[in-house]
């Protein structure tokens, strides 16, 4: 099926098209230098941003794949989980769509087609299942059993506060380091702020394991969950204690053991809940996959494992309408009827809820 995908759940504008499992276009317009002075997305923004961009990005979209409306089977968009005015837009915008083409709708859910990308990835094998998804952004970090992609994901753990991407930004501001956090850290950790230019020694400082102890472990409901607020915390001492004596600490090792710490909780947990689950598989999804020292440790552990691990290509892996589309094609493809038309935007929408039916 010829399937197009809207994505607004936050300071993407992502339109994509895809037929079948081919990704015929995948355009993006992003809001985020427009937060970069607030230091993280700030909602009105957002919702302005995709109002001004989605008309174009809708036209931009099939001009690329050289398709007309009434050539497409379906419309999906994102229904949640994600800041409510900034879906509405997309919604909005898909609903204008369908009744004017009388094509069907599907309002999805955004963690599954975060998952459901894989499916259109160039060199896809196809969406292995069961497998488990690690799901990492600015607004997300969860750990899901994927099943089946449409009729069984299963919500194993999550963030208790900040989100992976949230704790790279917030740290990075107490660094002193521009927003988006995450590709700022990393540059400060591969020692390109430092006068000697030598790369962090990610074993400099024992920032905490969130989580991690061994009552955690034991306790089901703490086993596959996150934690990174204590990060800050701890790195707003370094930051504090290098004020008063300047050269104590070197920003390349807080950077690095930074990383480190946040990476090593998200690789163990996802780990763990392959042993515990018997799943040999894992997928990688979420803009913090563009973390380079996240995708090295998460391969080694996986490889060591016995544990096949794909990381979808990074403009996949970040928010896009191409993982709209892939899911929406793939329910199409099931025989699946559409949501009904009244349906609205659910911010917290959980994982399992694939579809709004
Ligand atoms: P959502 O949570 O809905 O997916 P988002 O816009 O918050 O949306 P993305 O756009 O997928 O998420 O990712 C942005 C986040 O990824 C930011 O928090 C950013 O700091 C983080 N990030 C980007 N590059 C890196 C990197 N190299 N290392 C760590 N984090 C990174
Ligand atoms: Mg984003
Ligand atoms: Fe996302």
């Amino acid at each position: 099926p010829l399937v197009l995908g809207i994505e607004t759940s936050c300071d993407e504008t992502g339109v994509g098209i895809v037929r079948g499992t081919s990704l015929l276009t995948n355009t993006i317009a992003s809001s985020m230098d427009e937060h970069v002075r607030f230091g993280g997305v700030v909602p009105e923004v957002a919702s302005r941003a995709h109002v001004q961009s989605i008309g174009p990005a809708i036209s931009r979209a099939l001009d690329e794949a050289e398709v007309t409306l009434p050539d497409l089977d379906a419309i999906a968009v994102t229904a949640g989980p994600g800041l409510s005015g900034a879906l509405m837009v997309g919604v909005s915008a898909a609903k204008g769509l369908a009744a004017a083409t009388g094509k069907p709708l599907y309002g999805i859910n955004h963690l599954a087609a975060h998952v459901a990308v894989d499916l259109v990835a160039p060199d896809s094998p196809g969406l292995h299942t069961p497998t488990i998804a690690l799901l990492v952004s600015g607004g997300h970090t969860e750990i899901l059993r994927i099943g089946d992609i449409v009729d069984d994901i299963e919500l194993l753990g999550a963030t208790i506060d900040d989100a992976a991407g949230e704790a790279f930004d917030k740290t990075a501001r107490l660094l002193g380091l521009d927003y988006p956090g995450g590709p700022n850290i990393s540059r400060a950790a591969a020692g390109q702020f430092d006068e000697s230019g030598a790369p962090g020694d990610p074993q400099a400082v024992r920032f905490p394991r969130g989580l991690s102890t061994a009552k955690d472990m034991r306790d089901p409901e703490r086993r596959y969950s996150f934690s990174f607020s204590g990060l800050k915390t701890a790195a707003l001492r370094y930051v504090t204690a290098a004020e008063r004596n300047p050269g104590s600490a070197r920003l390349a090792d807080v950077a690095a053991s930074f990383e480190e710490a946040v990476v090593d909780v998200l690789v163990t947990k996802t780990l763990l809940a392959c042993a515990d689950s018997g799943i040999g598989h894992v997928l990688l999804g979420g803009g913090v996959a563009a973390n380079s020292r996240l995708r090295r440790r998460l391969t080694e552990r996986c490889q060591t494992a016995g544990i096949t691990l794909r990381i979808p290509p990074l403009q996949l892996c970040t928010d896009n309408g191409a993982m709209v589309a892939a899911l929406g094609a793939e329910i199409v493809r099931r025989g699946i009827a559409p949501s009904p038309f009244e349906f609205g935007v659910t911010s917290s929408l959980e994982a399992h809820d694939v579809l709004i039916a």
